[in-house]
């Protein structure tokens, strides 16, 4: 037998299951033992009879008596006294009917199964039965639970895993062998070994720590190969010149933060290399990102370059083009805007501009780099709140320049430093973590339905020291299957009762890009008082002179979406406010707790990668096609073992074409980091 012998050859496995298997992707002994238990039920210990106890339960005994009879239609009954040294206990089937004739009397078995009260007595229900045996499958043993495949009980996998058992001796190393004994790990046949006939101890759990790291292991090692392809590209460089950065820095309305400095550094030093810039930026909403962009921006200008920056709305790409163009025009520097309203003849003038490289800053969605925009000299691209750079995304850059643009990304979604390394561990990463002078902390409070009047008192004196406010509801309609409240009901509902004598907007994803635009902009210009929106308003969004945000139906939110939310106050230096209304008076979550407590979104990112896990947060389709089997991606611990021993894998002269299996999950691993 090999890990290469196909399954039909295994005793057991006739043509039916052997199809099944397929269907499943298991085709080999190998595929077999790599498909591993996702838990395990202990029924190690066997008991006597006497001493008994509800819940799962192991018992070695006689056969006494059985017999199998219909109680009704489709429902028979297979019942069995059993006996050993110190007692009886009746054991039930329900419709097993086989049971009948496996069970012959006199003959001593293994029974595992639900000891519990019922029909008026204590019974042995649905027990898996066997023979002793030198290698129990099913019974008197940690039993692996398997993820069922479609037709195939786990009892068969059991079983046919006990057919190839012999394997796990001979199953050679896939990790070096210095790196597991470093380490401390057990062998991969070991470990395969617990997984599927753990005997004792905490034999399952080494076994689960060596597979985890082995992924982890491979994952990182994958962002690292990426990383030395990444090198391989050419760029032009971008040489810092600090007289003119001082220039710029000293002329800005306002005094740079040291995490501000920090960032811009590290893009500057990138800017000066032959290869692309690969940086991500993490900053907390307000923390003031765009303004380090800016200046990366303003020196590729002046070493003659043009720069494309992208965000993912069309608001929030007028709103940066604006921006830009403030800090920007004193310097000389032209921004151009390129949004869906800009049409016809305007367009094809933009374009030209563009290739011709009379504009020197180009801002807009994503359509910018996909559409046939041709720049006559493109040195860097930025991209807003989008976490990383497809290979489709390099390519069409690369298609536009003739040098791979420098990269880089900004967000204001921080990621834990964990998951960080293994889903962007090919991006260099600068932190700002720190608010610009005089910004105030905001108060947040979470609020009852109930006290609403209240509430709206309080919003109204802002309104009256001339500042303005967001409500935020999540829903656009009023729908009759859902209570949470609509941004269309809320509207009239505050015009007409509470806010008559305010000016009221009202903003949703439904509304034309024109309408959008324009509700936003008279926010901008404080012509509007007060804005009732969905969360449209989420990223990026930047009006200092709002200072109160209602957050109603606040439990239906996620964390960071709150976070982000609660980030379009806060901005200029008044005193801001969020409030969380819940929607009916239950207490509330730990995550609004949270929120009211700390404002930090690195914290909070922790917190709800706690609170939800990896998948939840990050997506289905990047975790899930991470396809990680035993590794969890908020095992820091871990995972920082596993970083290191990739760090030392690609300095020592290991290869990893000497390791097959390594081999293989590194360029998965590599296909998919790398795909957008
Ligand atoms: P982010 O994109 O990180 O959310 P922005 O770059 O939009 O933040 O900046 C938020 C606001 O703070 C903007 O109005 C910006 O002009 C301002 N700002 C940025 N840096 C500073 C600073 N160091 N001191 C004062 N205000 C700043
Ligand atoms: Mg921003």
């Amino acid at each position: 037998m090999r890990l290469d012998t196909s399954l039909e050859q295994i005793k057991g496995v006739g043509p039916v299951a052997s199809q099944q298997f397929a269907a499943a992707g298991l085709h080999t002994v190998g595929d077999l033992i790599t498909f591993l238990p996702f838990r395990h039920e202990d029924y190690s210990h066997v008991a006597l009879i006497d001493s008994l106890e509800p819940g799962k339960a192991t018992i070695k005994g006689v056969v006494e008596k059985v017999a199998t009879r219909q109680v009704k239609r489709g429902m028979r009954v297979t019942t069995a006294t059993i006996a050993d040294s110190s007692g009886k206990v009746q054991a039930v089937w329900f419709n097993q009917p086989y049971r009948q004739a496996q069970l012959e009397t006199h003959e001593e078995f293994l029974f595992s199964g639900e000891f519990e009260f019922r029909y008026n007595r204590y019974q042995l229900t649905n027990s898996s039965v066997e023979k002793p045996k030198e290698l129990q499958a099913h019974t008197g043993r940690v039993l692996p639970v398997y993820h069922q495949i479609k037709g195939l009980k786990n009892q068969l996998l059991r079983k046919i895993l006990r057919e190839v058992y012999p394997i796990f001796e001979f199953l050679p190393e896939t990790l070096p062998r210095e790196l597991v004994e470093r380490e401390g790990l057990v062998s991969y046949g070991e470990a395969l070994r617990a997984m599927h006939f753990p005997s004792g101890g905490d034999d399952i759990a080494r076994a689960r720590e060596r597979l985890a790291f082995e992924e982890l292991f491979g994952l990182l090692l994958a962002s690292a190969f990426n990383k030395n392809e990444q090198t391989k590209l050419k760029s032009e460089a971008i040489n810092f010149d600090a007289q003119y950065i001082k220039s710029v820095v000293e002329s800005l309305p306002f005094k740079l933060t040291n995490a501000q400095r920090r960032a811009a550094w590290d893009i500057f030093q990138d800017l000066e290399r032959d290869t692309p810039m690969n940086r991500l930026v993490q900053g907390d909403v307000g923390s003031g990102k765009t303004v380090v962009a800016s200046l990366a921006a303003c020196l590729a200008r002046y070493r003659g370059y043009q720069s494309a920056i992208m965000a993912p709305t069309e608001i929030l790409a007028s709103q940066h083009a604006e921006t830009l163009a403030k800090l920007l025009t004193p310097f000389n520097i032209s921004v151009g805007l390129l949004s869906s309203r800009v049409k016809g003849l305007a367009r094809k003038e933009l374009y030209a501009q563009i290739e011709t490289g009379s504009v020197d800053v180009v801002v807009g969605t994503h359509a910018l780099i996909q559409e046939s925009v041709r720049f006559k000299r493109l040195g860097l691209a930025v991209i807003d709140e989008q976490h990383r750079f497809g290979v489709a995304q390099r390519q069409l850059l690369l298609d536009k320049a003739k040098f791979m643009p420098h990269l880089l990304a900004l967000t204001a979604t921080p990621i834990p430093r964990s998951l960080a390394l293994t889903l962007y561990g090919e991006l260099d990463s600068s932190i700002i973590n720190e608010r610009p002078a005089g910004r105030k902390e905001i108060i947040s409070k979470i609020w009852s339905p109930i006290s609403a009047k209240n509430l709206y008192e309080q919003v109204d004196r802002e309104f009256n020291a001339g500042r303005q406010g967001y409500v935020i509801c999540p829903l656009i309609d009023d729908n009759p299957d859902n209570d949470k409240k609509s941004v269309e009901a809320e509207y009239k509902r505050l015009k007409s009762t509470i806010f008559t004598h305010r000016s009221i907007g009202l903003l949703h994803g439904k509304m034309k890009p024109e309408e959008k635009q324009e509700v936003m902009e008279q926010f901008s210009r404080g012509e509007i008082t007060l804005l009732v929106s969905t969360t449209v308003v989420e990223v990026g969004v930047d009006v200092p002179n709002a200072t109160v945000m209602i957050i109603e139906n606040a439990d239906h939110f996620g964390l960071s979406q709150l976070h982000q939310l609660r980030g379009r106050v806060g901005r200029g230096v008044h005193q801001s406010y969020c409030y969380f209304v819940l929607s009916d008076s239950k207490k509330p979550s730990e995550r609004l707790k949270e929120l009211e407590r700390s404002n930090d979104g690195f914290y909070l990112a922790e917190v709800d990668l706690r609170l939800r896990g990896p998948g939840e947060i990050y997506g289905r389709m990047q975790h899930g096609a991470l396809n990680l089997k035993v590794a969890t991606l908020h095992d820091a611990e871990l995972i920082a073992r596993a970083q290191k021993a990739a760090k030392w894998f690609m300095e020592s002269t290991h290869n990893v074409l000497d390791y097959n299996q390594l081999h293989a999950a590194v360029a998965k691993y590599q296909r998919i980091t790398t795909l957008n």
